[in-house]
């Protein structure tokens, strides 16, 4: 059985953007990383993993888009 792994939250450090990834397998497929902001293109994004509530967000969304 695979080992499912944590999502994790990008945080752009010049806007405040943030974006939180639940991958559904150790491989991450496209729209599954962030290079750069998404709201105004910054490269210099923070990472962590997510906390409980952005976790269950997330499971959330990943649940609408099946
Ligand atoms: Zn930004």
């Amino acid at each position: 059985m695979p080992v499912r792994p944590h999502p994790f939250t990008f945080t752009c450090d010049r806007c405040g953007w943030k974006k939180t990834i639940a991958p559904r397998s150790d491989a991450l497929g496209p729209g599954e990383w962030c290079d750069r902001c998404e709201h105004c293109g910054s490269t210099s994004l923070s990472f962590k993993t997510a906390g409980v509530i952005d976790r269950t967000l997330a499971q959330w969304f990943a649940r609408l888009r099946r």
